[in-house]
């Protein structure tokens, strides 16, 4: 380390000197970064700087969280971190959502800030953005650390990017003070403080006797059930996670994040017979899913009573979380189920023709509901026929990516659009959270270099609407279809009480022209009325390989309250059912 004077002058005077700005970027292209997704400002707008000039792409958001859900959801697609950059103070705080939110959903992401010098802080001396931003981050992230010297920001970014990798990934929090940015360091030594993590995931191998028990739950039910979640998907064992299914005949159930490990269409997929699968279910395989209340924390009724679960996870606190795993397989997802598939080879599995009948019976009872609902053609459109259109337009695209959130708008695109390949899909996962949209899309356009259709409802929008001009400004293939029924929820909702002329608390416009937002920026817009508008416009939008919102015009009665998480709100779940389906 240096030898630099306070002024500044190193003490060889012929020696070439680095500083801790270049020191970040040469550590982070050592592991093999290739995007930083952020928003520049004091300190580390010079950061920003270098980077792109030494060969790191930087994409430049308009709201810190947008940027760190962008960098949540290259961690998911590429399973390596994502990396978010900011400022200080306000910068920092803006990305902790999305860093909670990479944390809740196991995405391995780094969440880089810039801080205000320690000395003020510490003694809260009233710095410029000061905040103890180490210990503010240190309960939405799976594990927070501070560079406090030049010569520890190799070290600091390598156990960065070990920790968000390895076992359950996760975001981590670096903080680097500004000072330590800018303290130089002799050019020869700095390169020896740099390294680059060797094999960042390493595979965890499960017990034999803990393959031979899980089999033996399987083999002994009558109706087993396979779960496939979103550690399924990002764990990238597709060949092995197949090969398991197909061998073993068991039906399996995709979570919405999953949809496409194997193809929609696939006819083991249990998908269209969800609720029965999960009631009748005596043996059930969760692989890379969690029993929280995405799966109704595995509780009878919605789960048959005395029902065995097996659970392939490589974290092993996550296992009894919420119901006794009577077969736990703790290891990486490729090594459990290539071993599964092995151990199947050698003791088959046979499923009963009963169960596989009974499951393909109410499938074909719900295919056609659903084959009715989307032939419907109503005026205004409602949400069926809108995304009956868009599920056309992706059948025939499907490499294109799919992001969706909203209420209405996430839970009936995830039954109506299947999915043909895996990690194509990504929404608003664990927490439910919305306002992922605009990052989510920007960073799976800037990953995959693929189309992105962004489904979203009106009110989802608006959280990251912003970011319309980002994709615009990086001409990024993203099409967003804003489903446009005036509301949180539903647009039609009349005031409550003496409020005037307030609009009542769920209401929005819905005479909105969002596809403006676009034009704004010099992107495209449409605007749609009807599910053959919508189809050629999303067809022409997809195609034009650049960005465009189409603002889809719906019924404003269109929607339910809470959309299927009616039972979450208190409110809606003392009301009767007919009040929460009155909107179809
Ligand atoms: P979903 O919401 O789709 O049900 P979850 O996010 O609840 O999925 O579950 C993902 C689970 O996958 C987490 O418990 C996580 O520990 C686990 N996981 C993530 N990556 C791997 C991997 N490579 N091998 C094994 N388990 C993994």
């Amino acid at each position: 380390m240096t030898t630099v004077s306070a002024s500044g002058t190193p003490a060889t005077p012929s020696a070439r000197l680095t500083d801790g700005f270049q020191l970040v970027v040469d550590a982070l292209k050592a592991n093999g970064v290739e995007t930083i997704y952020g928003i520049v400002g004091i300190p580390i707008t010079d950061l920003a700087r270098r980077a792109q000039a030494s060969g790191i792409r930087y994409i430049g958001f308009r709201q810190e969280t947008s940027a760190g859900n962008a960098a949540a959801a290259a961690g998911f697609l590429t399973a390596r971190p994502g990396v978010c950059l900011t400022t200080s103070g306000p910068g920092f705080l803006n990305g902790l959502p999305a860093l909670a939110n990479a944390t809740a959903n196991c995405f391995p992401m780094i969440q880089i800030s810039g801080s205000s010098n320690r000395a003020m802080v510490d003694l809260q001396r009233g710095d410029y953005q000061d905040l103890d931003q180490l210990s503010a981050a240190r309960p939405f992230a799976k594990a927070a650390y501070r560079i406090g010297r030049v010569e520890d920001i190799g070290r600091g970014v390598a156990r960065a990017v070990r920790t968000a990798v390895s076992g359950r990934p996760g975001g981590v929090y670096l903080d680097i003070p500004g000072d330590v940015l800018g303290q130089a360091m002799e050019a020869a030594a700095a390169d020896a403080t740099i390294w680059r993590v060797v094999d960042p995931a390493p595979r965890q191998l499960p017990e034999p006797e803990a393959v031979r028990r899980a089999v033996r739950v399987l083999a002994e039910a009558r109706r087993p059930l396979i779960v496939l979640g979103k550690g399924a998907a990002y764990a990238q064992a597709d060949e092995a996670i197949r090969n398991f299914v197909e061998r073993s005949g068991i039906p399996y159930l995709p979570m919405s994040m999953a949809k496409g490990l194997l193809p929609d269409s696939h006819p083991q997929s249990a998908a269209a017979a969800r609720s029965l699968a999960i009631a009748r279910a005596d043996a059930v395989l969760l692989v890379g899913a969690r029993l929280n209340w995405l799966l109704g924390h595995g509780d009878s009724p919605q789960w048959a009573p005395g029902a065995k679960f097996v659970q392939v996870d490589i974290a092993a606190s996550e296992l009894d979380s919420n119901q006794p795993i009577a077969a736990p397989l703790v290891g990486d997802i490729a090594s459990v189920m290539t071993a599964l598939c092995d151990a199947v080879a050698a003791h088959p599995i046979t499923v009963a023709a009963e169960w596989t009948t009974e499951l393909g019976d109410r499938k074909s009872r719900n295919d056609a509901t659903m084959r009715e609902r989307l032939a419907e053609n109503p005026h205004p459109m409602r949400f069926y026929n809108a995304l009956g259109a868009i599920r056309e337009v992706l059948q025939a695209n499907p490499d294109a990516y799919l992001v969706n959130e909203g209420a209405n708008a996430l839970d009936l695109a995830r039954n109506v659009i299947d999915m043909q390949l895996p990690r194509h899909r990504l929404d608003t996962g664990t927490w439910g959270v919305m306002g992922i949209g605009m990052g989510y899309a920007i960073a799976a356009a800037v990953e995959t270099g693929k189309p992105v259709v962004a489904v979203e409802g009106d009110s989802a929008f608006g959280f990251s609407g912003m970011e319309v001009e980002t994709i615009c400004r990086y001409r990024l293939p993203v099409t967003v279809v804003v489903l446009n029924n005036g509301g949180v929820y539903r647009g039609d909702e009349a005031a409550a009480g003496a409020s005037g002329s307030d609009p009542a608390p769920t209401v929005l416009n819905a005479h909105a022209r969002h596809e403006l937002i676009a034009q704004a920026f010099g992107g495209k817009g449409y605007h749609a009325n009807t599910p053959s508008e919508l189809r050629s416009a999303l067809v022409e939008a997809i195609a034009s390989q650049g960005p465009s919102v189409i603002d889809c015009q719906l019924d404003p009665a269109a929607g339910v309250e809470s959309g299927h998480l009616a039972g979450l709100n208190p409110a809606s779940a003392a009301a009767p059912p007919a009040a929460l389906s009155a909107g179809g």
